[in-house]
């Protein structure tokens, strides 16, 4: 079995603590490799290392077009790495094969995308009002940036939050998910081929209170960026509050997927499957409430039913597969927790429900595609966040009644619209009130559109070029070149 170290400061190091724990194959049932027990000592060796780098190191002086080629040359490795990976992240997250090599190759894209913006991070002058100063602005790394990523996507994570960082030229040390933190540690070390300086990114591992706490505590952290969970999330956003640190936060979702009548009903079953049994549910972007139009929810919910019992679930690994486990055992109590609940409000099982068994289900971590239907919008299962292959069916008269059930939620990540009106795509896309809409389509991504949340699914956003603000700062320079210093030039603050 592999056993893995902390990768700080360009090489492994082994954990304080002297400890490992097992992670876990989720559709095997079994421990296949070891990670650090890390702690605050981990953390702030970690640190200290970014900030070196930062500072002393020759990253702190090195032209932003020098960094972009660095960058671009971990999104070359990236690729010539992809199958192994792919790999990885599916023995630690039973996610498919198929899904995470597509997740590899834009992981790749990533870092082309934003080794390219390195050198495009630009100042302004000002068009002073007072002759004799010359007034201009820089855009400046914040320091180092602390990643605290989520179990589902690690990868993935780990280059939405460091490729724009490391443009903006700051360090970072990524604690990933204590369920999945392998892959960050394979991938961290391969940047050392990229000729990435030591230092520059960390990946350190272990439990969020033993490990992620100090390093949120720490005070030479500059920015947290983190994807998980709201309940964790308010936390982490609290502990940095009371340092002024900055936050990006990417947390949960209870994302409505919208049909209207004069909707093509094949491709709206196609995205309603897709977008809650796709990964099993567990994305932060699941639609996991489907709206559909009264006139056509029978016909639309058989339907989906129907295409829902065809879902292939079984092995990761195989290319036929369309649903694996449930990522963790916990996630696994959790969803089942949450059909429970659902039944006991009075909605209705019409599909699945149950742990799923059969041919090549292994690991005891499988769910069936499970679908409710007799939901109302105020239920539990349709306002809290499974995360997991459950659908619940609300009906709705009219497109006004649709944006208030739509909005109705502490959540606001993305939402899917199915019409062939397309006034009503623009109105339904002006109303909702998330921060990604998708017309006639769902979970389509572009590393070139920002992605977050509204309400309570996150601050900040990723992705485009709005993602690299995040981690600067704006410094104001003001020059005199008088040879008298100008009169009057004082203006309280
Ligand atoms: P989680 O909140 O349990 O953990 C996230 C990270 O925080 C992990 O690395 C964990 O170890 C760490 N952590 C836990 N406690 C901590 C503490 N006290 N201080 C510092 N760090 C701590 O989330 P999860 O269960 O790993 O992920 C699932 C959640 O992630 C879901 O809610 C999902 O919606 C969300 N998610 C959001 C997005 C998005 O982009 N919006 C994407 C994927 C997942």
């Amino acid at each position: 079995m592999k056993t893995y170290s902390h990768w700080i400061d360009g090489a492994f190091q082994e954990p304080a603590s002297g400890q490992w724990m097992h992670t876990i194959d989720p559709y095997q049932g079994e421990p296949w490799a070891n990670i650090p027990c890390g702690n605050s000592e981990d953390a702030s060796i970690a640190v200290a290392a970014a900030k070196r780098a930062m500072t002393t190191g020759p990253w702190a002086g090195m032209s932003a077009t020098e960094r972009g080629k660095i960058m671009r040359r971990i999104g070359d490795i990236t690729l010539e790495n992809l199958d192994r990976l792919a790999e990885i992240e599916v023995r630690d997250n039973g996610k498919l094969l198929a899904e995470m090599n597509g997740v590899i190759k834009n992981v790749a894209e990533i870092w082309y995308y934003y080794a390219g913006l390195a050198d495009k991070i630009e100042g302004s002058v000002m068009p002073m009002e007072k002759a004799g100063v010359v007034g201009f602005t820089t855009r400046e790394p914040i320091g180092v940036v602390l990643a605290l990523t989520a179990w589902n996507a690690p990868l993935n994570f780990l280059a939405l939050k460091c490729a724009p960082a490391l443009a903006a030229g700051c360090s970072a040390v990524v604690k990933p998910s204590e369920f999945s933190s392998a892959s960050s540690l394979e991938f961290v070390a391969l940047t050392k081929q990229a000729g990435l300086p030591d230092g520059v990114l960390n990946v350190v591992t272990g439990l969020g209170k033993d490990i992620g706490a100090p390093l949120v505590e720490h005070r030479d952290v500059a920015m947290i960026t983190f994807t998980g969970s709201d309940i964790t999330g308010a936390k982490v956003y609290e502990a940095a509050a009371r340092q002024m640190k900055r936050v990006a936060m990417e947390l949960g979702g209870k994302s409505p997927n919208i049909v209207f009548e004069d909707a093509d009903l094949e491709q709206a079953v196609a995205g309603a499957i897709s977008g809650i049994f796709g990964g099993g549910g567990q994305m932060c972007t699941a639609g996991s409430r489907l709206l559909v139009q009264n006139s056509i929810k029978e016909k639309f919910t058989q339907l989906v039913v129907a295409a829902a019992h065809a879902v292939k679930v079984g092995n990761p690994m195989e290319a036929a597969t369309q649903m694996g486990p449930m990522s963790t055992a916990p996630q696994f109590q959790k969803v089942m927790e949450y059909i429970d609940i659902a039944s006991a409000e009075g909605a209705k099982c019409i599909a699945g429900g149950k742990p799923a068994v059969g041919p090549g289900i292994k690991g005891g971590q499988f769910i069936e595609p499970t679908i409710f239907t007799d939901v109302t919008n105020n239920m539990r299962i349709a306002q809290e966040e499974v995360f997991g292959p459950v659908l619940c069916i609300i009906g709705f008269e009219n497109e006004a009644e649709a944006i208030e059930i739509a909005n109705d939620t502490l959540y606001g990540l993305a939402a899917g619209i199915w019409t062939s009106n397309i006034g009503r795509l623009f109105r339904m896309s002006k109303a909702l009130q998330v921060g990604t809409v998708w017309g006639n389509t769902y979970r389509t991504y572009s590393y070139l559109m920002p992605f977050g949340g509204m309400k309570q699914s996150g601050v900040g956003r990723e992705l485009g070029i709005e993602a690299v603000n995040e981690f600067l700062e704006t410094k104001s320079i003001m020059i005199s070149i008088a040879d008298a210093q100008p009169q009057n030039n004082f203006v309280p603050r």
